[in-house]
């Protein structure tokens, strides 16, 4: 399979919103073709044998026209510039979308996080907020967990920004754990706003729940919360996959006990009264919703055609290619676009943020209260959008977005 460059699919998708632009704005769009800033930094971390290896650290600063920039950071050993980049600019994207008061940025270090000990894993975070530190903080740029990060790398993280400032100040990293001023909903908010998503999508195609066969390639953070809402609101998981392989059973199973099976043997594979198979198969499974909750680039020229869902909830950042879309149009298959289905994150990060710098903390069913209808309003948005011009969510969510954006750079003046 080629490799899809996805700054390159993303500035193409920027490129289809264009035309459904009032005339005023088009002259504006070209400040969102190149990010505002890059940082490319050497990360030396002394490893557990006494060694020093040295590791490259990124942090890309989309836009800020709306507010401080926002993004999760990346370990992969995959992760380079261009995904970076790529990343920083849906997220720019994404906050216009759902309406949080952020720009767009993140950041990533080229690592295979498994290959670390835990010890190496706290001095490579430490060492990325050293070299980040000028360019982040609570009212410039505030960073967050994404692939392989999670709470206690943020908690590494706000502890050494702490370090350096002489002064502790957690709202310069959301995503933190919940008895590090983390907020209560955090991590399960993107897949709980994923699940929103498929609640209007099911509402509007008139399904109901037991008759709805969903299949979700990834069983991380953001594939598990969704896959577990989605279970116990009725609805029939009947595929699951990891890097390591995938599972199918038409009835659909219980994704507790698949995630008990995975945290005993390390995979989804080998779970009880499932057929086996190679994780790539997920995606063209008989179901009726598709969710890639992975990596970019699942969804291509190559794996689009096969896909035999109605429906893609795309969870993951940038599962499908140009190339993949045009084919889902031509074959009406309905695309949630990531930009909108999975800002449930940066939307609770945002409520994070809020209560930081309040320093009074909500109840997990506050989070919730405020989060679905920032959900499903912005849904309601796109579909309108996508009803009124007859184009895919997609598109119709970029037109909202920049039209948000270029606003901003219109009113704080050139
Ligand atoms: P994670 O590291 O917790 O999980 C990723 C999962 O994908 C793992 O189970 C891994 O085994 C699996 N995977 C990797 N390659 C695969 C492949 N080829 N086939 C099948 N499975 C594969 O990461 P996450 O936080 O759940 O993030 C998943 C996606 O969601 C990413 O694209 C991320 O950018 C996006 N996202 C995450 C958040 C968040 O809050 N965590 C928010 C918005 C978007």
């Amino acid at each position: 399979m080629n490799h899809v460059n996805p700054f390159a699919s993303a500035m193409k998708q920027l490129d289809r919103a264009v035309e459904h632009l009032p005339k005023e704005d088009q002259p504006f769009v070209e400040v969102l073709r190149v990010p505002q800033r890059q940082v490319q930094a050497r990360l030396p971390v002394r490893m557990d044998d006494g060694s020093v290896r040295v590791f490259e650290g990124y942090r890309v600063q989309y836009d800020n026209h709306r507010g401080p920039f926002k993004g999760g950071i990346r370990f992969h050993p995959q992760t380079d510039i261009d995904e970076v980049k790529a990343l920083s600019f849906w997220m720019a994207i994404k906050c216009a979308v759902v309406g949080v008061p952020y720009g767009g940025g993140k950041g990533g270090i080229t690592v295979d996080p498994k290959t670390l000990s835990t010890l190496e894993l706290e001095r490579l975070s430490r060492a990325w907020v050293k070299a980040m530190e000028p360019v982040i903080g609570v009212d410039k740029d505030i960073p967050a967990p994404d692939v392989n990060t999670n709470g206690q790398i943020m908690a590494w993280m706000v502890d050494e920004y702490a370090q350096l400032n002489g002064q502790y100040i957690p709202g310069v990293f959301t995503g933190k754990p919940v008895s590090l001023n983390g907020s209560a909903g955090r991590e399960p908010a993107t897949g709980q706003g994923g699940f929103y998503a498929l609640q209007e999508v099911a509402e509007r195609k008139g399904w109901k729940p037991a008759d709805v066969r969903i299949a979700i390639q990834g069983f991380g953070n953001v594939g598990t919360f969704f896959a577990y809402l989605a279970h116990d609101a009725g609805f029939r998981i009947v595929a699951v996959s990891d890097s390591r392989g995938a599972i199918y059973h038409k009835d659909g199973f219980d994704p507790r006990q698949v995630m008990d099976h995975k945290q005993k043997t390390g995979s989804v594979k080998g779970f009880a009264n499932t057929t086996e198979m190679d994780s790539e198969a997920v995606l063209s499974v008989d179901c009726d919703v598709l969710v890639p909750a992975a990596l970019e680039n699942a969804l291509t020229k190559d794996t689009a055609p096969s896909v035999k869902a109605s429906v893609v909830i795309e969870l993951a950042n940038g599962p499908t290619t140009p190339e993949g879309d045009a084919i889902f149009e031509k074959k009406g298959v309905l695309v949630v676009p990531d930009v909108l289905a999975n800002a449930g994150g940066v939307s609770v990060s945002y409520f994070e943020w809020v209560q930081n710098r309040q320093g009074y903390y909500w109840s997990e069913q506050e989070v919730l209260a405020k989060l679905e209808p920032l959900m499903k309003e912005a849904f309601r948005a796109v579909w309108k959008e996508h009803e009124k011009r007859s184009i895919p969510m997609r598109t119709a969510a970029f037109v909202l977005a920049v039209h948000r954006i270029v606003n901003a750079i219109k009113l704080r003046g050139v």
